[in-house]
C-alpha cells in the first residue's frame, strides 16, 4: 500500500505542478482534438498515465520528456508509445502504462490523439517523479546486477546466487534452498517465502496455501527472472500491508533460474539443446526432473511460469488440455485472466491478451502440466522487442519495460491467492476428486478453445481433439512390464520419472505375456497425464502400456486393474 499512498501523492504533485503552468484562458484555446484530463499515477517501474478520450481518435501517442526537480526540460521529448483502443477491455477509459526509464527519474508527459494518421494538439503536460528502486532496512543496500545497470545487463549467475545468499543471511521470510541441478552442474535454487519465517519442510508447506513463480526455463527469456529477484527483495524486507497480506498464512515460493545453463549461455533449451517447456511431462532432462519433485513435494495452488514472446505487451494463457478438469480451465480464463488481469492491465495501462504463438495441449507445456496436477496456472510473456505501440530507444529501455512488467503480473498472481483462496482451494479439490473418479473421456491431445480477445488478436491455436487422439471409454489403468518399468533408459527409467510425478504405481500380478508386471491406474489425481505418458497411441509416450479394462477378460485370467472377478 505505501506504494500506493507514495503515488497518490506524486500524483498531487504533478497535478500542483501542471496546474501551476495552465495559463488562464488556455483551455480554450484547446481544439476538438486536444486530450484533456491527463494524469500520471506512479508504479513499480511504469507510470500509468490515463485521459479523457477524444471523439473520433484512432489512436494516441504518449510522449515523455526528461525534465528537472523545477520541471524545467533536460532533453528531449521523444514518442513512448502508441495507444490504441482495440487493445484493452475498456476502450472508452483510455490508459498507458510508460515503463522503460530508469526508475527514480523525473518526467513531464504529454498524450495527443491522431484522427487516422494526423496528430492533434498535445494535452496540457503532467509532471512526475517516477518511484525509485525499492529497498528498506537490509535490503536498501542490495540491488541486483539488472538493477545496477538500469537493465542494460542480465543478472548473472553468481550475482543471483550471491544475491539471494544475501536475502537468505539477512532476512528470517526467506530460506534458499537447492532443488537440483542442471546438466552443468548449477543449483537450481528456489526461495520459500513466509511471515515471520517460511515453514519448515517441504510437507508442511504442502498442506498450507502455497504460491508459485518460475521466473526462468528458456533462457533467452530472462525478464521474469529479473521481476523475481526484485520481488523477491520486497518479500523479504516490506512491511507494506499488501505484501504482509501475500505472505499471511501462506507459502511463495520463487524458482529463479531453472534453466541455469541455458541462460548463462543466452539459448532457449538447455545444455542438450532440449526445450524444457516441451518436457514437463516426459521429464528427460534434470533440471524437469528436479522441478516435477518439487511440484510434487510443495503442490502449489497457483502458479506462473514466466517467458517472452508474442505482441502484447503482457500475453498470457492458461491450461488448455482437455484432461484438466473443465472448472479448472474455466476458472483460469474467466476469472483470473479475462476478468482480473485484463482488467487490471486496461486500469494499470498494460496490453494484455491472449498468448497467440502456438501451444495449445501438449502435455508437455508447464501451463498444461500445472492443469493436469490440479494447479491453477498461466503462461506470461511478454513483448520481445520494440514496436510502434513501444519504441523502446535502447536495448536497456526494453529490458526495463519487460521485467517491470512482469513483476506487476507476478503480483497480480499473488493477488488472486490472497483474495481468492477459499474459492481456488474449494476448486483444487473438485479437481483432484474429478481426476480420482477416472470420468469421462480422456485425450492425448486436443485443446480447450480460446477465442481471440480482446478482438485485435490473432486467436491461440484451436487445436481440437481428433478420434484418433481420443479415448471415449477410457481404461481403468495400464499395465507396465518390469522391463518396461525399469528397465534402463538413457532418460531415467520409467519407474524414477512415475514417482517425479508422484504418479501412484502397484505391483500387479502377471496377465499379460505370462510375468509379473505393474500397474499404474486411472482413477487417482494426476490421470489426465497417465495416457499421455502410457498409451502407445499417445503422441510424446514415455512407454506404450498396455490398455486395461474393469470387465473384459484376459487371455490368462480375469484380474483386471487388480480386481479378481
Ligand atoms: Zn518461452
Amino acid at each position: 500500500m505505501r506504494r500506493r499512498i507514495s503515488a497518490i501523492a506524486v500524483t498531487a504533485m504533478a497535478a500542483a505542478a501542471s496546474l501551476a503552468l495552465v495559463q488562464p484562458g488556455s483551455a480554450l484555446a484547446q481544439g476538438p482534438g486536444q486530450v484533456t484530463g491527463l494524469q500520471a499515477v506512479q508504479g513499480e517501474g511504469f507510470a500509468t498515465l490515463s485521459w479523457d478520450p477524444v471523439e473520433g481518435a484512432t489512436d494516441y501517442q504518449i510522449e515523455r520528456t526528461p525534465v528537472n526537480a523545477a520541471d524545467e526540460v533536460t532533453g528531449s521529448a521523444r514518442i513512448v508509445g502508441l495507444w490504441q483502443p482495440t487493445r484493452t477491455v475498456r476502450p472508452d477509459a483510455p490508459t498507458f502504462a510508460d515503463s522503460g526509464f530508469v526508475l527514480g527519474e523525473r518526467f513531464r508527459w504529454r498524450v495527443r490523439a491522431r484522427f487516422d494518421t494526423t496528430a492533434q494538439a498535445f494535452s496540457e503536460p503532467v509532471f512526475g517523479t517516477t518511484v525509485p528502486q525499492w529497498g528498506e532496512g537490509p535490503g536498501a543496500s542490495m540491488r541486483t546486477q539488472f538493477e545496477q545497470t538500469n537493465g542494460a545487463q542480465y543478472t548473472s549467475d553468481l550475482n543471483e546466487y550471491a544475491y539471494t545468499a544475501a536475502l537468505d543471511a539477512a532476512s528470517d521470510r526467506v530460506r534458499v534452498v537447492e532443488i537440483g541441478r542442471t546438466v552443468q552442474g548449477r543449483p537450481i535454487n528456489m526461495m520459500i517465502f513466509g511471515n515471520p519465517e517460511p515453514l519448515p519442510s517441504a510437507a508442511r508447506i504442502s498442506a498450507t496455501p502455497t504460491a508459485l513463480i518460475q521466473c526462468n526455463v528458456h533462457g533467452n527469456e530472462p525478464s521474469m527472472r529479473e521481476a523475481c529477484l526484485i520481488l523477491a527483495r520486497r518479500l523479504a524486507f516490506s512491511d507494506e500491508p499488501d505484501v504482509l497480506a501475500s505472505m499471511a498464512g501462506r507459502t511463495i515460493l520463487i524458482v529463479p533460474t531453472l534453466n541455469g545453463d541455458g541462460r548463462a549461455a543466452d539459448t532457449r533449451g538447455n545444455i542438450h539443446g532440449q526445450d524444457l517447456n516441451r518436457d514437463h511431462s516426459l521429464l528427460r532432462e534434470p533440471e524437469t526432473k528436479a522441478f516435477a519433485a518439487m511440484l510434487r513435494d510443495y503442490t502449489p495452488d497457483v502458479a506462473v511460469d514466466g517467458h517472452n514472446g508474442d505482441s502484447e505487451d503482457l500475453p498470457v494463457l492458461g491450461p488448455r488440455h482437455l484432461n484438466v478438469h473443465e472448472p479448472v480451465y474455466a476458472e483460469i480464463k474467466n476469472n483470473l485472466i479475462e476478468s482480473r488481469i485484463y482488467g487490471n492491465a486496461a486500469a494499470a495501462g498494460w496490453w494484455a491478451g491472449p498468448y497467440s504463438n502456438g501451444g495449445a495441449s501438449q502435455e508437455t507445456i508447464l501451463r498444461n502440466t500445472f492443469g493436469l496436477k490440479s494447479i491453477l496456472g498461466i503462461l506470461s510473456e511478454n513483448r520481445g522487442g520494440a514496436g510502434p505501440t513501444r519504441p523502446g530507444a535502447t536495448a536497456a529501455e526494453n529490458e526495463n519495460r519487460k521485467s517491470y512488467g512482469q513483476l506487476w503480473l507476478a503480483r497480480q498472481l499473488l493477488d488472486y491467492h490472497r483474495e481468492s483462496l477459499p474459492a481456488i482451494q474449494r476448486l483444487i479439490a473438485d479437481s483432484i476428486a474429478f481426476q480420482r473418479s477416472n470420468e469421462g473421456p480422456v485425450v492425448f491431445r486436443g485443446a480447450y478453445p480460446w477465442p481471440p480477445f480482446p478482438p485485435l488478436l490473432s486467436a491461440p491455436d484451436v487445436d481440437a481433439p481428433t478420434p484418433e487422439l481420443t479415448l471415449e471409454d477410457p481404461p481403468c489403468g495400464y499395465f507396465l512390464t518390469p522391463q518396461q518399468f525399469a528397465g534402463a533408459n538413457p532418460d531415467g527409467t520409467v519407474e524414477r520419472r512415475l514417482r517425479l510425478h508422484g504418479i501412484a504405481v502397484e505391483r500387479a500380478p502377471g496377465y499379460v505375456a505370462g510375468g509379473n508386471g505393474y500397474l499404474v491406474r486411472l482413477g487417482q489425481p494426476l490421470r489426465g497425464l497417465i495416457p499421455p505418458l502410457l498409451d502407445g497411441q499417445a503422441v510424446e509416450p514415455m512407454v506404450a502400456g498396455t490398455r486395461l479394462y474393469e470387465f473384459q477378460p484376459s487371455a490368462d485370467g480375469p484380474v483386471l486393474c487388480g480386481r479378481p472377478a
